[in-house]
């Protein structure tokens, strides 16, 4: 097969490692840093031009589009598309996991724990808003944020009142969701290809902080995972129409709560915790599923 992985910087571990991976299993595997590539958009003979050549007899692409490069990432994918090469993961599966709203929303019509969550802009009941969830403790999520910025624990009602008023005058979309207290500032990252879990660990944050994020210092180990928490990952994964999956739980009182499906999961973390070649299974399922025609694919 001929494989491109868009990704803007080839010294990235997750994108060297789908290189090696692809190249172990014998495929031709380029780095296209789709920033670069323009597109021609006509109905005969759609294109991706990048270096001044258009990329031809592509067989897949694997995306893996920084948040921040979602809009003109998100573009080149769809022109893909257009042209029936196979991707990895869809666009449009891609555009619904990069609002965590919509994320919530789409996951909850499928009946997936999750913690009691409310969302505003500009209300003026923040009163109100606080009870939804349950009074304080609560967290307070910038719905743009990545890597745990913009994630706020409030441990009074009074400071709730605060944040979120603070949130409003930056004129932000907010999340307020109830305080798993019993997860112990852990989360689990499940990694889901296809319909399987391929490896999962638990990240513990620093001492001391609620937030589990390896970029704030968090560490993770190998762990094993519940039946439970398996199905609700893969259910995760397949609400929101990822082939490839980051799904991020909760152990709470109540079952696994599901935070976020995140879809361009880091592979560095994953696997020098749990000593899964994460990178090959990916390939592997590519292999198997290159020839899906479009019309069977997943549409939410
Ligand atoms: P980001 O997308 O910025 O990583 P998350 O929503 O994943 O933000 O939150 C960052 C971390 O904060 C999570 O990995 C988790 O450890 C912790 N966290 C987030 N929400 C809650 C919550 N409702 N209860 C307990 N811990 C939470
Ligand atoms: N983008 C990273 C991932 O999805 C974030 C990991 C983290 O912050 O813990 O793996």
């Amino acid at each position: 097969m001929k494989i491109a992985i868009l990704s803007q910087d080839s010294s990235l571990y997750s994108t060297r490692r789908l290189k090696e991976a692809g190249e172990k299993r014998g495929h031709q595997v380029r780095v296209v840093n789709f920033l670069r590539c323009y597109m021609n958009i006509t109905s005969h003979n759609p294109s991706v031009v990048y270096g001044g050549k258009p990329l031809e007899n592509f067989d897949a692409i694997i995306p893996r589009i920084g948040a921040s490069k979602t809009f003109y990432g998100l573009s080149v994918v769809r022109q893909f598309e257009v042209m029936g090469v196979f991707s990895a993961n869809e666009s449009q599966a891609i555009s619904r996991s990069r609002d965590k709203l919509r994320c919530v929303q789409i996951l909850a019509r499928e009946g997936i724990g999750l913690p009691v969550t409310g969302f505003a802009h500009d209300t003026e009941d923040i009163d109100g808003l606080i009870e939804t969830v349950g009074g304080a403790p609560l967290v307070i999520k910038l719905l743009e944020g990545t890597q745990g910025i913009g994630v706020v624990l409030a441990e009074t009602d009074q400071a709730a009142r605060s944040v979120i008023q603070a949130f409003r005058g930056l004129n932000a979309n907010i999340l307020v969701q109830e305080f798993i207290k019993e997860a112990k500032g852990a989360d689990i990252r499940c990694f889901v290809v296809g319909n399987k879990v391929v490896a999962a660990m638990k990240r513990q944050g620093p001492e001391g902080d609620f937030r589990s994020n390896l970029h704030r210092g968090g560490k993770a180990e190998k762990i094993k995972l519940t039946p439970e928490e398996r199905s609700t990952a893969i259910r995760s994964a397949k609400a929101m129409g990822l082939r490839v999956a980051g799904v991020d739980l909760l152990r709470s009182n109540h079952g696994p709560v599901v935070m976020e499906v995140n879809s361009s999961p880091g592979l560095e973390g994953i696997e020098k915790a749990t000593g899964v070649d994460v990178a090959d299974k990916i390939i592997d399922f590519i292999e198997r599923n290159v020839d899906i025609k479009t019309r069977d694919r997943i549409q939410v």
